[in-house]
């Protein structure tokens, strides 16, 4: 006879206990858009991808209407190498020329398409769409010290289609490559067009996916988590250098995010399974939380 862990009734028990524990959180969330940006090693390690499924689809299953924007980097990357293109990087950021901007559209969109189709399999249908779908998002070039050709930063975006597929009991899945006004495709950085995408709809929190346990006050000290600060703590700590390199831009896009009414941002460590369930179902979460400064208490109606 196969066991269940059913078949335990003292773990039956525990169980359900931990499920009903969530129905607070569930009451809040049923109904609002949460967008997540998917990348780093929760897309890459098998089991870590099969977790982050399976906790989009119990969202989708309870009412959640989820948004997720997508990385790929390091796809992009082995892509142009096997074809011959070396990736350049200036401060960081991958300089995009026309060659590399058509692999990195194609790369993203089989990436996108393929989370669509996982999404699917673990029973929550979804859908790929690029920035250039339903007028979504229109980019213009990014203008720094440095010139990083076809990387874009967003002018506008429109909602609409990603409402429409959610209504209908569609996940969005977002390729965040961007068109211009000029004919160009632009690649847009996914925590950015996460961000953006989570105040264009009125999302209740954005969640952000790194191979980080969140910001840490000393970034060689896993011990060191700061676990929720406000936008303008968080400004500080960009301009004290305690927050540095990659993590400068996504706790630009969580201030952003929650200045632009998102109620809550979340910088989540994607390297811990069901991170996205510990993050949204329980009061220690997973990762550092930032808010405006004004935040109703997770139990309040
Ligand atoms: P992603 O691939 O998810 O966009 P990045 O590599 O761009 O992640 O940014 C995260 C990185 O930022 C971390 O791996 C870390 O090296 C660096 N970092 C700098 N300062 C901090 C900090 N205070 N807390 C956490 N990470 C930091
Ligand atoms: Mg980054």
């Amino acid at each position: 006879m196969t066991s269940t862990p059913f078949a335990n009734p003292v773990a039956a028990a525990a169980r359900a206990q931990i499920i009903s524990e969530a129905l607070p959180y569930i009451r809040i969330l049923r109904g609002q858009t949460i967008v997540i940006k998917y990348g780093g090693a929760a897309m890459t390690d098998e089991n870590l991808k099969a977790a982050v499924m399976g906790d989009i689809a119990l969202l989708h299953y309870v009412g959640v209407k989820v948004i997720v924007v997508h990385g790929g980097g390091p796809e992009i990357s082995a892509m142009c190498k096997q074809i011959g293109i070396e990736p350049q990087f200036v401060q960081g950021m991958r300089v995009t020329d026309e060659a590399t901007m058509r692999v990195t559209e194609m790369v993203l969109g089989q990436i996108g398409k393929s989370i669509a189709l996982l999404l699917g399999n673990h029973g929550a249908p979804a859908v790929g769409v690029s920035g250039k779908d339903g007028n979504l998002l229109r980019a213009k070039k990014f203008v720094g010290d440095a010139d990083w050709g076809l990387v874009g930063e967003i002018e506008n975006v429109e909602g609409q289609l990603l409402n429409a597929l959610a209504r209908e009991g569609f996940v969005p899945v977002v390729t965040p490559v961007a068109p211009g006004h000029n004919g160009e495709t632009f690649n847009i950085n996914a925590d950015l067009a996460a961000s953006s995408i989570a105040s264009a709809v009125g999302a209740i929190k954005v969640l952000l996916l790194t191979d980080i346990a969140g910001i840490l006050r000393d970034v060689n000290d896993k011990e060191s988590l700061i676990a929720t600060l406000s936008a303008d703590e968080a400004e500080l700590l960009i301009g004290q250098g305690i927050v540095a390199k990659g993590m400068i831009p996504k706790v630009r896009c969580c201030v952003d995010a929650v200045r632009n009414g998102v109620e809550r941002a979340h910088i989540v460590d994607g390297r811990a399974s069901h991170a996205i369930l510990t993050e949204l179902f329980s009061d220690s979460g997973c990762g550092t939380m930032i808010t405006n400064g004004k935040v109703r208490s997770q139990n309040d109606e």
